[in-house]
């Protein structure tokens, strides 16, 4: 489909707001965002943004649709799963048949230290959002962000809870400024262990597509520094202040946007990824965060984890198919390093690790 009146026509609900308007239509016309992460709350995100209108969307993920995605991942159908197509691909193609007149960039991309820097290049967001599912992607956005000043969008679900939280540099706190480590390996749950309810995800996409809108038609005023929480099944909400962390001295003691220390970026946290030689197995190496393994032998428990030694927790990951045959195995060790066992592919060894075992 062409520009014209006719695609102007298919926004005339959102045209209308008073709020909003012809020339915000516009805005959003010429503007980039890009979306990291595409499981359930990047598919939402993206969902709402496409059919909005932003002009170009970039969506970037390293792994590929499973069934058990399709309870919470609105872009993704049983087709999709069956051929286990890759996630920023199949949302690609199912967002172009919504919205032809936008343009869709999939990347089947391991969000790493490495590959970070060049795909903002490329891509020059106008506004960066949280898709992820582990917290050391997320620390290393909220570095980028934070140097490179573009407005960072966090969104977190677990459970039946989610969290909320738009950081615009310079102007607001960070990710650090509020939870300056990410927690330690096995410490959190994640929702593969624990579960998650598709609709914690919806409420806490609205939010991050809402905030995304208003940085992309300039109307960053209307952003709030707050950190919102929501618990749907307590029906709970929660709205923290943090206004008192706006001006640069409250964030002065910041190792990211008080220090400018870009610890994330620089690499200092990576994982070392490496596939095992003569092996169909990659070694996760050491961040030099050790791994409490009574708990993540809790946190696996569903899968009936074998404590093989005081430094040693080995579990098979029913589900997970293996390059080979049978399940991946997950050998994880009290120095935090692990072993993923049965594939050959680091991208897919840190995806099972960020899965199963968190940050
Ligand atoms: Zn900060």
């Amino acid at each position: 489909m062409t520009e014209g009146p006719a695609q102007f026509d298919r926004y005339r609900r959102q045209t209308i707001l008073r709020e909003f308007g012809v020339e915000s239509q516009q805005k959003l016309a010429a503007s980039r965002a890009v979306i990291v992460g595409v499981g359930a709350l990047g598919c939402a995100s993206a969902d709402l943004l496409a059919r909005a209108g932003v002009g170009t969307l970039t969506l970037v993920d390293r792994d590929v649709v499973e069934l058990t995605n399709l309870q919470r991942q609105c872009l993704f159908d049983e087709s999709d799963a069956i051929e286990r197509r890759p996630k920023a691909e199949a949302a690609a193609s199912r967002l172009s048949r919504v919205n032809s007149s936008i343009r869709i960039e999939p990347h089947v991309l391991d969000v790493t230290s490495r590959t970070l820097p060049r795909l903002l290049r490329e891509a020059k967001p106008d506004v960066l959002i949280d898709g992820t599912d582990n917290a050391g992607t997320r620390y290393l956005l909220n570095d980028a962000a934070v140097r490179d000043t573009i407005p960072f969008v966090y969104g977190g679900v677990i459970g039946t809870r989610g969290m909320q939280m738009t950081i615009l540099p310079d102007a607001s706190p960070c990710l650090r400024c509020v939870f300056e480590e990410p927690p330690a390996p096995g410490t959190m749950p994640t929702c593969d262990t624990t579960g998650v309810l598709g609709a914690a995800v919806a409420i806490v996409a609205g939010c991050q597509a809402a905030d995304a809108i208003k940085v992309l038609i300039g109307r960053r005023d209307l952003i709030k520094p707050t950190l919102l929480e929501f618990d749907l099944w307590s029906s709970e909400r929660r709205r923290i202040d943090l206004s008192s962390m706006c001006n640069a001295t409250a964030r002065r003691n910041c190792p990211c946007c008080g220090k400018h220390s870009f610890e994330f970026l620089d690499g200092k946290h990576d994982d070392d990824a490496i596939k095992l030689c003569g092996q169909l197995a990659v070694q996760i190496g050491s961040t030099g965060r050790e791994c409490d393994l009574d708990r993540a032998a809790e946190r696996l428990r569903e899968f009936t984890p074998k404590r093989v030694s005081p430094s040693l927790l080995r579990v098979s990951l029913a589900g997970e198919r293996a390059e080979s045959s049978g399940s991946l195995e997950l050998s994880l060790f009290a120095d935090g390093r692990a072993i993923v066992a049965g594939t050959a592919d680091p991208a897919r060894a840190r995806g099972v690790y960020a899965k199963y075992v968190g940050a």
